[in-house]
């Protein structure tokens, strides 16, 4: 089956390539193993000198993965654990999709794959840098095509979003305008900083992630 990001988001990313002359060899994923994929990807060492922690790839995905979730980059705690999204944001997006940790951390089920796969360091007066703008012209065409059996894409924060959909509409009113039965499903960020977005936007939790709870597990379905 192909997914949505193959057929249409997919280009969008490869078409922005930021790697070396000489490194990329980005041909075609057909024929390629995914596992072997995330293997160089989690050895990638490309912009070691732009990270304060150095390169940690953090992600998950395999060729039966029908989940996938986009977000922006691992915080600090992911870098340290090597899980992704191994912190509170991480437990609100659980929450938020109804997925246990088990079936969270199952890349046979669910594939998570960053717009940045290293910590990219901290912003002065706190939060995270954006994710290394090279990273996701890198590995994004490398990986997501071969997810082929990917049901349902969820876009976690802006930073995922700019990769995958055009326009420069508001979070607000992407997250409340976008089709519910789109293949790709924009979300805010699971920050802390949602909490006071979500008491002003109470359609969110009583609306968004119902349907939300329902789309997933219709795409980890049989
Ligand atoms: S941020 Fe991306 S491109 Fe840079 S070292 Fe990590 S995996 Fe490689």
């Amino acid at each position: 089956m192909s997914s949505p990001l193959q057929s249409r988001f997919a280009p969008r990313v490869a078409d922005a390539s930021c790697a070396k002359p000489g490194e990329d060899d980005r041909s075609t994923p057909d024929g390629q193993d995914v596992d072997a994929v995330v293997a160089a990807a989690r050895a990638c060492r490309l912009c070691a000198d732009q990270l304060p922690l150095g390169p940690r790839p953090v992600l998950q995905a395999s060729a039966t993965s029908r989940l996938l979730i986009i977000g922006q980059a691992p915080g600090t705690k992911a870098h340290a654990s090597g899980l992704p999204w191994d912190d509170q944001s991480g437990q609100r997006l659980r929450d938020w999709i109804g997925l246990s940790e088990a079936r969270f951390y199952d890349p046979a089920a669910v594939a998570i794959v960053p717009a940045g796969l290293c910590y990219p360091g901290s912003v002065r007066g706190g939060g995270d840098n954006p994710p290394v703008p090279a990273c996701a012209p890198l590995w994004h065409p490398r990986i997501l095509p071969l997810l082929r059996n990917v049901r349902l894409t969820l876009l976690v924060g802006l930073h995922a979003q700019k990769l995958f959909l055009s326009g420069s509409m508001p979070l607000t009113e992407r997250v409340r305008l976008h089709p519910a039965d789109s293949p790709l499903l924009p979300l805010p960020h699971p920050s802390w900083r949602v909490v006071g977005w979500m008491r002003k936007n109470p359609w969110f939790e009583a609306e968004t992630l119902p349907q939300l709870r329902a789309r997933v597990e219709q795409a980890l379905g049989g």
